[in-house]
């Protein structure tokens, strides 16, 4: 009976670490693990903060970890967050 006591102790703990870390995993996925964030129904690509990139529903929201991924899917920078400075003297 020692045992099964140990067991359920164990699923217990193994069930706490693991609920616990993909919660934060997820959080981690949707703000600090996006550098950049497109959406599968536009080319654009955005800063996480920027106000079109709150627009983009999760279930069409893409990560990139760089400018280099995004361009490489075919996608370009927002006009809003991400605008080109080239006109500076
Ligand atoms: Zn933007």
């Amino acid at each position: 009976m020692r045992s099964l006591k140990l067991i359920f102790l164990l699923t217990m703990i193994v069930w706490g670490i693991f609920s616990c870390s993909c919660n934060s995993k997820e959080k981690g996925a949707t703000l600090q693990g996006c550098i950049y964030v497109g959406s599968i129904r536009s080319d654009k690509y955005h800063l996480p903060e920027c106000e079109w990139a709150k627009k983009i529903k999760p279930d069409n929201r893409i990560c990139f970890k760089d400018k280099e991924e995004a361009r490489e899917q075919g996608y370009v920078p927002c006009k809003v967050c991400l605008q080109v400075k080239v006109d500076k003297p």
